[in-house]
């Protein structure tokens, strides 16, 4: 059902304009519009909200853009082989070297166990990796 205008009862075909008349807020027709004053309802920041909050409530954990110079330095600085990390990780030592070379991205359960090992961190969360492309659009 079509809206109506609050003042003159007109069918709305488009969305009312609201305007404040003697301190009253109405949706009225764009004839009746000029004889209040227009109110700017706050309809796109609401749109905006319930993203940001979603982010809050889960953020994503991302792999560090830098996981691989991290993996090899923490490993060298340990005195670890490629192989000897591959056995305390119970991966397998091409995998290492595949995470070191950045020619393998580590997932989670992965990047995980080369943190628990090597006493690194490799996360990231999204929201911070969002933060810093979304801070040069504005
Ligand atoms: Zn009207």
């Amino acid at each position: 059902l079509p809206p109506n205008c609050e003042i003159c009862g007109a069918a709305i075909k488009s969305a009312p304009t609201t305007v404040e008349i003697d301190g009253a807020i109405l949706g009225v027709c764009g004839s009746c519009a000029g004889r209040g004053k227009a109110v700017r309802v706050p309809a796109r920041k609401e749109s905006f909200i319930p993203r940001a909050a979603r982010q809050k409530v889960e953020p994503e954990m991302e792999i560090d853009p830098d996981f691989r110079v991290m993996v090899r330095k923490s490993r060298e600085k340990r005195g670890l082989s490629q192989e000897q990390l591959g056995r305390l990780t119970n991966l397998k030592p091409s995998v290492i070297s595949h995470v070191e070379s950045g020619r393998l991205k580590p997932d989670l359960v992965l990047a995980r166990r080369l943190m628990h090992e090597l006493h690194i961190n490799l996360l990231v969360s999204a929201t911070e990796l969002e933060g810093e492309t979304s801070g040069r659009d504005r």
